[in-house]
């Protein structure tokens, strides 16, 4: 009977990172569970990271390059599938230049860095994420208002929490997951639940606020206005940290009266008074937010006054409160995409640049621009693109309109691990492995501070792991001369690593934690020499 093999890895069926062991026997990964030691989910997994077997083995998988031909799919050898990309690129890039080519992710799936590499190399400035509906937004505006993004410090036990638009049982960020929030909610942290619909915790909250969707940003200004009136404020924080103070304290009475926030969301004002009491006063306090609160229209203003919040009620960068996180000694994902190659010339040409500032600081596009650039040459036309882990047929605006549009974009390639609606309209199609199919570092930007290993469980098919699809096409464009040669091994500052060589868990370094296992980016004592990249 074959022998099962017990493989520790990391879950990426999700933005969590929990923890898991796999279990694989004859070559088949025949189940996965949690993994008790890891720092973040402590052996817990969801029912989706659960379901990771049936998504790997399921028989509707593509795992085999293939390439469109009169119309019908045709399998192909990598080395094709590779090459035509190559070419075709390569000629686009001589005839109109490498902004004329698109690339195109998903939510991240940890191969962004290598995703944008990409691009930067190729030297277009035309990235398309999910950014601009998801997360990044209130990243972006994080950055531009205290630095970074602040998450809740679920470690330094928050004794008071705001879940703001979220609903941890079902989904999560990327910072922390539901077993985080749990263990304080069980520790008696108080809840006070923002939400429309009586989810399960707004049903178990202390406070339940039934927000009118879209109205986020003016219930922060009720919260605003309570810890004004009644003073409940931090005065050094305050004095010492806040630009602007007596005018925006003057705007938030004059013009934020609970009678008025009450009308706009629809929340009983004393109920808003009473929440922003028991956020203010409790001590630490946190806010776990969620993403439609930046899927409205003054998402940034909504982020902004979110963050006020937590800066006047003393709850930024405090323990147990909405952290700043500190990023283990590893390159961001800036850093190791080099965005700072784009030279001022090629970031002029990012279509949309002008109009959506905020978004393209952090380096995408408007989707819309795509669409525009495509359809009607504006400002200048999109000839060939690559879409990595990303359906925009059925996931972004106006379907029809971009189903035209990648219709009528000269050459295609997706990387999917399916033939979806937006695969069936490529030229090139590229199997990708799931999670259980790679070595990286994993999630090491994620704001949870820890670094992880995730490590190969199986090879299905012919499917690569997203990174090596980027190297081994970049190694053959020939502007890209200095794609990293080896997986992964660029992430860790000094370039030192050695996969079999360091634990699953090496890093954790958050607000209050420093650094322990490793010093200078090496992570093991084992770690070969390899040329920093
Ligand atoms: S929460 Fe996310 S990372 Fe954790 S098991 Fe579920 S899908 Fe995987």
């Amino acid at each position: 009977m074959a022998e099962v093999k017990k493989i520790k890895t990391v879950c990426r069926n999700c933005h969590g990172a929990c923890g898991v062991i796999a279990h694989v026997k004859a070559g088949k990964v025949v189940k996965v569970e949690g993994d008790p030691d890891s720092p973040i989910s402590r052996g817990t997994m969801c029912t989706k990271g659960l379901a990771v077997t049936q998504l790997a083995y399921h028989p509707d998988r593509v795992i085999h390059p293939m390439k469109k031909v009169n119309g019908n799919w045709q399998r192909i050898t990598w080395d094709e599938a590779l090459e035509t990309i190559a070419n075709t690129f390569q000629a686009v890039i001589d005839e109109y230049g490498p902004e004329h080519i698109v690339v195109g992710q998903g939510t991240g799936r940890d191969y962004e860095s290598h995703l944008y590499r990409f691009a930067n190399l190729l030297g277009t400035p035309n990235v398309l994420t999910a950014g601009h509906m998801c997360y990044v937004s209130r990243v972006s505006t994080s950055l531009i208002t205290c630095g970074n993004l602040p998450v809740v410090d679920y470690e330094g036990e928050p004794k008071c929490i705001v879940m703001w638009a979220c609903n941890p049982l079902w989904t999560n960020p990327d910072e922390y997951t539901a077993e985080n929030f749990y263990r304080a909610f069980k520790k008696g942290a108080k809840l006070i639940s923002i939400d429309p619909r009586k989810s399960f915790y707004a049903g178990k909250a202390d406070l339940w606020l039934q927000l009118r969707p879209g109205t986020d940003g003016a219930l922060a200004f009720g919260f605003h206005h309570v810890i004004i009136e009644e003073e409940l404020y931090e005065k050094d924080f305050v004095q010492n940290h806040v630009h602007g103070w007596d005018a925006f304290k003057e705007r938030v009475l004059q013009d934020y009266p609970l009678e008025k926030v009450q009308e706009i969301t629809w929340i009983d004002k004393e109920l808003i008074r009473k929440a922003a009491r028991l956020y203010a006063t409790t001590k630490p306090a946190a806010i776990h937010w969620g993403v439609p609160t930046e899927q409205t229209i003054n998402c940034a203003d909504c982020t902004r006054t979110m963050i006020g919040l937590m800066g006047i009620s003393g709850n930024l960068d405090a323990p147990g409160a909405n952290a700043l996180f500190v990023n283990p000694p590893t390159r961001t994902v800036a850093e190791f995409a080099r965005h700072k190659d784009l030279s001022k010339e090629v970031i002029a040409k990012r279509l949309g640049g002008e109009q959506f500032k905020l978004g393209a600081r952090v380096a995408f596009i408007n989707p819309k621009k795509a669409w525009d650039s495509i359809l009607y040459g504006e400002p200048y036309q999109l000839k060939a693109g690559l879409l990595c882990g990303t359906n925009p047929v059925v996931s972004r605006a106006n379907a029809r309109e971009v189903y035209a549009a990648l219709q009528k974009l000269e050459f295609l390639v997706v990387i999917d691990h399916f033939m979806t609606p937006t695969a069936e309209l490529a030229d090139i199609f590229l199997p990708a492995g799931t999670w259980l199919e790679q070595n990286h570092v994993a999630d090491n930007w994620k704001r949870h501070g820890y670094v992880f290993a995730r490590q190969k469980c199986v090879e299905i098919g012919e499917a690569w792991q997203d990174h090596k699809i980027f190297l081994e096409l970049g190694k053959r464009i020939h502007n890209i001369v200095d794609m990293p040669r080896v997986l992964a091994i660029a992430i860790v500052k000094n370039g030192k690593l050695v996969y079999e060589a360091y634990s699953p868990y090496v890093q954790r370094n958050t607000l209050h934690w420093l650094a322990s296992i490793t010093k200078g980016g090496v992570v093991s004592d084992n770690a070969a020499n390899i040329p920093p990249v």
